[in-house]
């Protein structure tokens, strides 16, 4: 589960890390009132959205007047906001934070995530922080140091001296307190919560060698929300994929790709597998939805409605590896969903294992139109053939 920045920068305030004061405001006239209250010229105006790259994509904005505050909430309010991580048709902005404008003299980049080479935790920091991280870390992965925690002896200063001294010239001494304390309480929001992820881009240096987290990102593990539920009350749907959240209502799991061909698949490792059959058979999935071990026909006629409502996909493989599932009962899905959604694009079914014969007999008596494969190379092929 993915916080808002403003959510984030919440948790760190009262954890004691120093943030910007700010208010987050849903309408533009709230905006004037915010100005009253926060610090400045100048302001920062943000849009909250459960994507990074906003600084590129134009939701951030520096303004210098309060009427600017308030031009820039309303340009941003329902807009549809296109940044390098959302994919080109953007994510909508509900929200936005108003904040105090902060004097940068450095840009650090900090972040704590479980690295799975070494099954640790991992603080992450750099010098070169800001907007061009992710070109930093490319072409000059030497400024970007890493840290493993044990997480039986638990965060340890010497973790911070590494992190901080490691590279010449360290950062001012003046400032050297403050980031071992953001690095501290960092390490301890990161294991209380059950986070994946703290992200701190920028944490910044002022020039009277004060320090703030100018940005905020924080993902909680699900599968610890059972008992993180105060957490649970930050969650946003709103934010979430459509296709997604109906998925998620019929305990199916729903995963959004870049390409047009539509896969439902059970089980984890088969869903790995059939991407990598689509990929080398030329073509690109546009999402996968794994309808798991135990799923009933009505599951999976939900499955290729949900798959159907994306207009990208132009051709649907159904590779299922009948165990629990039979394949009669995930062939009686499929028609009924092709009858209901009146499908017209190409469905290849490729099926295997507890009454297949079963599974197959009712696809060819359905009269309609499945290419049904014998494997799981020619049902790609099948697939390629359909979009190319
Ligand atoms: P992101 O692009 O989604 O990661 O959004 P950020 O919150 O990191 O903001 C993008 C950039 O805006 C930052 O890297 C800063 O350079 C700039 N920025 C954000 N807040 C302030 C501020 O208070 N003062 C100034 N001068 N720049 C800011
Ligand atoms: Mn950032």
């Amino acid at each position: 589960m993915k916080l808002h920045e403003y959510q984030a920068k919440d948790i760190f305030g009262k954890s004691g890390i120093p943030i910007p004061n700010g208010q987050v405001v849903t309408a533009a006239d709230q905006a004037t009132k915010a100005t009253q209250i926060i610090n400045g010229p100048p302001w920062v105006v943000k849009a909250q959205v459960h994507a990074g790259g906003r600084g590129k994509g134009g939701g951030v904005k520096v303004v210098h007047y309060p009427y600017e505050v308030v031009t820039a909430t309303e340009s941003l309010l329902g807009k549809h906001l296109v940044t390098p991580q959302t994919g080109p048709e953007g994510v909508t902005v509900n929200q936005v934070l108003i904040e105090e404008g902060i004097e940068i003299n450095r840009e650090y980049y900090l972040s704590m995530i479980v690295d799975r080479s070494t099954a640790c935790p991992t603080m992450i920091f750099s010098q070169a922080g800001g907007m061009e991280i992710e070109e930093v870390a490319a072409k000059s992965s030497e400024l970007i140091l890493k840290e493993h925690i044990d997480p039986a002896v638990g965060w340890m200063m010497h973790n911070a001296r590494n992190l901080l001294y490691s590279q010449e010239p360290p950062p001012p001494f003046g400032a050297l307190r403050a980031l071992m304390s953001v690095m501290a309480n960092v390490y301890k929001i990161f294991m209380t919560l059950d986070c994946t992820l703290v992200e701190i881009n920028p944490l910044v240096l002022t020039k009277d060698r004060k320090v703030f987290a100018l940005d905020a990102k924080v993902n909680i593990d699900d599968n610890a929300l059972f008992r993180q539920k105060e957490l649970l009350l930050l969650d946003d749907p709103r934010e979430k994929d459509p296709l997604e959240l109906m998925a998620e209502k019929y305990h199916l799991n729903y995963i959004r790709l870049d390409g047009n061909i539509g896969a439902m698949v059970n089980g984890a490792g088969l869903a790995m597998a059939t991407m990598d059959v689509i990929k080398m058979a030329g073509a690109e999935p546009a999402n996968f939805l794994d309808v798991g071990g135990g799923a009933s026909e009505d599951m999976i006629t939900k499955g290729v409605e949900i798959i159907l409502k994306d207009r990208r996909v132009k051709a649907i493989l159904v590779n299922i590896f009948g165990g629990i599932l039979r394949c009669d009962v995930l062939a009686r899905g499929v028609v009924a969903a092709a009858k209901k959604t009146r499908i017209r694009v190409p469905l290849i079914v490729r099926l295997e294992g507890t009454n297949v014969k079963e599974g197959r007999e009712i696809l060819r008596n359905s009269e309609l139109k499945f290419l049904v494969a014998r494997d799981l190379g020619e049902a790609a092929d099948l697939v390629s053939k359909q979009v190319s």
